[in-house]
């Protein structure tokens, strides 16, 4: 059995996470994947374009 796993990356730390088991929050028509809560916090509170590092 092959499973095929689509990845893409935390837009605040860039860490490669899994679409099918991360947070997400949609943003603009798009949806955006979140290596942790902590990210996805940050990303709701800040303003688009703000450039913020993940702490974890
Ligand atoms: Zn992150």
């Amino acid at each position: 059995m092959s499973e095929s796993k689509t990845f893409t990356r935390d837009p605040l730390c860039g860490f490669p996470v899994d679409q099918a088991t991360s947070v997400h929050s949609e943003r603009d028509g798009k949806t955006y994947y979140f290596c942790s809560d902590l990210c996805q916090q940050k990303f709701n509170a800040v303003s688009a374009g703000t450039a913020v590092t993940c702490a974890g």
